[in-house]
């Protein structure tokens, strides 16, 4: 049976589905390892959240994403033995400046995003090292990349541009924005249940420990809390976002700090996990009782606020905010807390409707209507595979 393959390498996971090729594919399987190199897990499930296997790697198969990712393709096609992997679908964080849309990889493709890997140190390498251990595994397979960057290629110049000399922004230092994939979902599923917001000014809060917000004018990104790293904007788990940058001239000059110092700090101690010093899960913070952990939901809040304010100038007004990711779809006390005297914005919250995590979290009287919509990653990019692979 011929299937399509996405995977979805991050720093320390890599996640990966397994689709039909209906024009609507549908998930066969999900497949999760954890914390690559280190006590590395490994976990398979259906369509309905069962287990189909599960297990350690951390002895031998999981020191790398290439030998984690060889050992549960194994695993997986062990469980699939009549499947045909007729393409691979590769989530790509960078795709510069002219990647609009997802696209075949060939190999001066792949050396494209290469090229990139300066504007995603962090990531880009982890992405390419999923596509050559794809490409060892599934040598006939259509290897297709899914970029985070895409959906906001269009950005008006004053939303893509930093005020430093021009000759940097010429070289592609620019707002590129991310979590695409999230919004291109958010966006195709508005236009299905709600076509008339579609068509309008919506403001996207996708809120999970990596977290953004997107302004969107008729379904196409106009402005993102996200620029140049994926460290811009709204704080997440362990990411700053927005920084004065003086701050890292102090971090360097004062503190005497080496840039992968400061590039660990930012990155990975701080955020709601620098803030409350006691964890980067909203679970966790919304729980406790400590002061700090509540300063730091505070500050993760008002930022949303602030952005939130922001991208409805973008817009020029406001018909919807719509919430997604982990956060997003589950904490209904911060989404009450972002859209609390939100009325000068046409924002009314419906209490029953919120604790009831229904799609339309709005009063009848709001003239913004707010959403919680789940965002779905894993099937974009397995759609893109299923179009594309259909034309080479
Ligand atoms: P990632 O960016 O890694 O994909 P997710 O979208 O899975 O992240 O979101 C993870 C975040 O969602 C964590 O901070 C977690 O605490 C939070 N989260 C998940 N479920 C809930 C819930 N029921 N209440 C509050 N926060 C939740």
């Amino acid at each position: 049976m011929s299937h399509v393959l996405t995977l979805n390498a991050g720093s320390s996971s890599l996640k990966f589905g397994l689709f039909t090729t209906d024009q609507t594919p549908v998930a066969v399987a999900t497949g999760l390892i954890d914390a690559i190199g280190g006590a590395t897990s490994f976990r398979l499930e259906d369509a309905e959240g069962t287990v189909l296997s599960a297990g350690d790697m951390s002895t031998r198969d999981g020191a790398t994403h290439a030998s984690a990712l060889s050992a549960a393709l194994t695993e997986l096609l062990a469980l699939f033995p009549n499947s045909d992997i007729r393409a691979v679908g590769d989530r790509v964080v960078h795709g510069g400046q002219h990647h609009a849309e997802p696209v075949v990889l060939d190999e001066a493709g792949i050396a494209g995003l290469e090229a990139l890997t300066p504007f995603a140190p962090l990531h880009q390498p982890h992405n390419l090292a999923g596509i050559r251990a794809a490409q060892s595994a599934f040598g006939q397979a259509v290897q297709i990349a899914c970029f985070d960057t895409a959906f906001h290629r269009n950005h008006p110049f004053v939303n893509d541009t930093f005020a430093i000399p021009r000759r940097f922004y010429d070289k592609g230092v620019r707002r590129y924005g991310f979590h695409g994939l999230s919004y291109d979902y958010i966006s195709g599923e508005m236009a299905r249940i709600a076509p008339h917001l579609h068509a309008g000014r919506v403001v996207v809060a996708h809120l999970g420990n990596g977290a953004s917000m997107c302004g969107m004018l008729s379904g196409r990104s106009m402005a993102s809390t996200m620029g140049f790293s994926a460290l811009d904007g709204l704080p997440m788990g362990t990411r700053s976002g927005q920084l004065d940058p003086g701050v890292m001239l102090y971090l360097l000059d004062q503190e005497g700090l080496s840039t992968s110092e400061v590039s660990d700090l930012l990155y990975k101690q701080s955020g709601l996990l620098g803030l409350s010093e006691l964890s980067n899960d909203m679970r966790m913070l919304l729980t406790s009782d400590d002061a700090k952990a509540r300063e730091a939901v505070e500050y993760f809040v008002f930022r949303i606020r602030r952005e939130l304010g922001g991208l409805a100038a973008a817009l020029q007004g406001l018909d919807a905010l719509v919430f997604t990711g982990g956060i997003g779809e589950n904490a209904r006390e911060i989404r009450a807390r972002v859209c609390a005297g939100m009325a000068w914005l046409g924002i009314e919250l419906d209490e029953a409707r919120n604790m009831a995590n229904d799609t339309l979290i709005s009063s009848d009287f709001s003239r913004t209507r707010v959403m919680v919509v789940p965002t779905n990653e894993e099937l974009v990019i397995a759609r893109a595979a299923v179009h594309l692979m259909n034309r080479v």
